[in-house]
């Protein structure tokens, strides 16, 4: 299994991609999590969306669905492809966006793909999910606390969590997450930040012993990145 860094930014990042996820399971069978508002271009860009067959959302702020069900409909409609559908409940988000059709264009997950969710605080009466695939990725969308001391956490092979770098009501900060054990912070990819900030992240991420900062285009392989783990003790 591969994770590839599709996007790593915050809402309001200038030209950059919304933070977004692929986990790979096969070479033409990928999962995405979280869609935002310039994602389908991405992956439109990438020749994607014919191997995307399942899309999770973590909540429903546009930089996280936001080209979601445009996704859907290319897949429906150019592609003729249904998609299975998981994480928050997605049927508002497809009734206001495409009416009664929009159970045409979804499967529910059922056995698909093994996905837990996290109930976690970032806004307010709104349904926001950490995501846990496969019992190997855990995802935390948008956090205001830190799941690095989840047994998510703990058994996962690789996490890729939100921060902030001082951190603020909707997102966890720095300082937060770093007081997760050693072992769990070297396999957490830190995401969703503004790209004046990667510099600084970088630096602090690399002495508090983080496994990266996310970047776009990034592809980690699972199993050889526990190997390099392992041979490093
Ligand atoms: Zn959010």
């Amino acid at each position: 299994m591969k994770v590839e860094i599709l996007g790593c930014a915050s809402a309001f990042a200038k030209d950059s991609i919304n933070s977004s996820v692929l986990l790979w399971l096969r070479e033409d069978n990928a999962v995405l999590l979280d869609c935002g508002y310039n994602v389908f271009p991405k992956i439109m860009e990438k020749g994607y969306a014919d191997k995307i067959n399942t899309i999770l959302l973590s909540h429903a702020h546009q930089d996280h669905c936001g080209s979601a069900v445009t996704l859907l409909e290319y897949r429906h409609n150019i592609l003729k492809q249904k998609t299975f559908v998981g994480g928050i409940n997605w049927e508002k988000l497809l009734k206001l966006c495409d009416g009664d059709n929009a159970h045409e264009m979804i499967i529910p997950l059922h056995d698909a793909v093994k996905v837990e969710t996290i109930d976690v605080p970032h806004a307010k009466g709104m349904e926001c999910k950490a995501l846990f695939v496969e019992d190997t990725l855990l995802y935390s969308g948008d956090s205001a606390i830190s799941l690095l001391d989840t047994p998510e956490a703990k058994q996962a092979k690789i996490i890729i969590h939100d921060v902030h770098l001082t951190g603020n009501a909707g997102h966890v900060s720095l300082a937060e997450l770093s007081n997760a054990m050693l072992d769990i912070r070297a396999k957490t990819y830190l995401t969703h930040y503004l790209p004046k900030d990667y510099k600084t992240l970088s630096e602090k991420a690399k002495r508090l012993s983080f496994a990266d900062v996310a970047t776009e285009g990034m592809i980690i392989d699972i199993d050889d990145f526990n190997e390099a783990q392992f041979s490093n003790g």
